[in-house]
């Protein structure tokens, strides 16, 4: 497909009038063609109209329908073939052999929620018959399911230009939920969010449905991301991005005269608390397992381990050497855009500057523009538990080994901790007892608790939480990741002493869509 530069609004390319952007091969720092015109608030305006317009009859589209079309989507972004893959390693210098896997992590996703619309558990149906006997008073036939909460803004991430971008989780959670949608496109990948934006337009078109289910716009996040966030016929927001975007965007939706939720995942530096009996036994294996989990990516991942905790001794001091070793092998990887590289080499040199992190270990030397050399930096509990700015995010390949005197300063280290997407423990048998013993305190931090694994590699499955309290994200009761995130986009709605001919399928007297209800108190079989 051609790429034009122009936004979409619903079926219609439209010509933005703002400053253009153009994409930058991170790799070769050359700008790409064309250039995107950024839209404007009457482009916003025109693309909330239409989503509010297919509103009701997207929502209402039967299981069957609205599955087919998530599948259609998947098989439209298929379709494209190289040319999305070409286009997308040129605009954020990741490997082909990454973004293939992500496209197919991206069309297993839009499957996966068509699997989850078919079998309409979502709906959580429940039904309490009424009782015209009770006494002192009847009861009425009360009944309720799950409704979409309306049209919802999605800003795709720049770390994940296919999976958690235009048709990414965000965008195929909230279609699921019978949401329309309107896209922020990352200005660090236009062009890939052009080709996958067309297919997605065509899947509503060949699957028949209102043309406002889905728009497309490019243009700054402080105009075009604003204004969309405050237009009011959007009614959710889905995000993944840095914690100033994320918080900027809280403080819009609740600026407006209706405050709508935000759900945006921003900042977690993972903690890896490595037990003693686990470090004394196998120290070696697990900084090759730790570096391997760091560098993965140019550690561009929410879920990079950027903090590891263990007691002082002569076990750990045996892992940070292996692990420097390790990581003074490692190549410099290309980052994503210009943007995120400076942000990595400001966030380097600012643990480089602090008196209490001392450097271990550097990979090895740039050959090229915005490569991530990663880096490896040791500082005391103490320290942490002093100085808030060595828990600050370094997105990229760097992180900090936090030396305790013992399991209780581990502990308070644990507890002085921000909001997290996962933590992660690394223990033996021997061990079992410390664990427990730092379970409550990791349940109140993080929003994924691994135990002898590596928190990189997010599944998308029905378990999976991506998710956690601030600045983790800014609503610790959602996963952005796996089939849980459609309930981001849902509100329960309550039938009373309503007729069978108002009722709509899913809550009819026959239960003609075969659901498994709570009726009467009872799930049914
Ligand atoms: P970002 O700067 O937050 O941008 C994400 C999106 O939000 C873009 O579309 C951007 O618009 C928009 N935006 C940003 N600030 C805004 C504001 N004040 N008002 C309205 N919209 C706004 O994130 P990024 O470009 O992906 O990466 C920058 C940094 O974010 C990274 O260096 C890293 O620290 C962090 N990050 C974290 C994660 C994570 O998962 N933890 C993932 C990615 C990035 P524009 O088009 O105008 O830029």
């Amino acid at each position: 497909m051609h790429l034009t530069g122009n936004l979409l609004i619903g079926q219609n390319a439209v010509t933005g009038s703002r400053e253009a952007l153009r994409a930058i091969d991170p790799a070769t720092h050359q700008a790409l063609e064309p250039a995107y015109a950024g839209g404007t608030g009457e482009h916003v305006a025109q693309a909330c109209a239409l989503a509010w317009a297919a509103f009701d009859d997207y929502r209402e589209t039967t299981l069957e329908q609205r599955a087919r079309f998530l599948e259609t989507i998947a098989e439209q972004i298929e379709a494209l073939g190289d040319a999305l893959i070409d286009r997308a390693v040129a605009e954020t210098g990741l490997p082909k052999a990454r973004i293939q896997g992500e496209r197919s992590r991206t069309c297993t996703q839009l499957r996966t929620f068509a699997r989850v619309i078919r079998s309409g558990e979502w709906l959580d149906v429940r039904v309490d018959n009424a009782l015209p006997e009770r006494q002192p008073l009847p009861r009425p036939d009360l009944r309720q399911r799950q409704v979409a909460l309306g049209p919802v803004a999605v800003f795709g991430a720049s770390n994940f230009p296919l999976a958690f971008s235009v048709a990414g989780g965000d965008t195929a959670s909230a279609l699921a939920a019978g949401c329309p949608v309107v896209v922020k496109a990352h200005s660090a990948h236009p062009g890939t969010s052009e080709l996958v934006g067309h297919a997605v337009a065509r899947a509503v078109k060949h699957c028949g449905l209102p043309e406002g289910v889905f728009s497309l716009l490019y243009g700054a996040g402080r105009e075009v991301g604003i204004a969309l966030v405050s237009d009011p016929r959007i009614k959710a927001v889905g995000f993944t991005g840095s914690r100033s975007g994320g918080i900027a965007l809280c403080q819009a939706a609740q600026a407006r005269s209706e405050p709508i939720p935000v759900y945006a995942e921003m900042s977690s530096i993972n903690p890896v608390f490595l037990f003693e009996a686990a470090l004394q036994a196998r120290g070696e294996a697990l900084a090759q397992g730790f570096v391997a989990s760091l560098i993965q990516g140019a550690g561009q991942f929410c879920t990079n381990p950027g903090l590891v905790i263990a007691r002082q001794g002569q076990a750990l001091q045996r892992f940070i050497q292996a692990a420097s070793e390790q990581l003074r092998q490692a190549d410099a990887q290309t980052m994503l855009a210009p943007g995120i590289f400076a942000a990595y080499e400001a966030g380097v040199g600012a643990l480089a500057a602090n008196a209490n992190a001392q450097h271990a270990a550097s990979g090895k030397p740039h050959t090229g523009p915005n490569q991530c050399q990663a880096q490896l930096f040791i500082t005391q509990a103490s320290a942490l538990l002093a100085d808030p700015a060595l828990q600050a995010e370094v997105f990229g390949a760097a992180s900090l080994v936090v030396a305790c005197d013992d399991d209780e300063q581990m502990r308070q280290v644990a507890e002085h901790l921000e909001g997290q997407l996962t933590a992660t423990l690394h223990l033996d048998d021997a061990d079992i007892g410390r664990a427990r013993a730092l379970l409550p305190t990791l349940e109140r931090k993080a929003g994924r608790i691994l135990v002898n694994g590596w928190p990189t590699g997010v599944e998308v499955c029905d378990a999976m939480v991506h998710g956690g309290p601030f600045p983790a994200t800014s609503d610790a009761r959602s996963t952005s990741v796996g089939t849980a995130a459609i309930l981001r986009f849902l509100r329960p709605v309550c039938y009373q002493g309503m007729p069978d001919a108002l009722l709509p399928p899913a809550l009819k007297h026959d239960n003609p869509l075969q659901l498994r209800r709570l009726l009467d108190g009872r799930r049914e079989s």
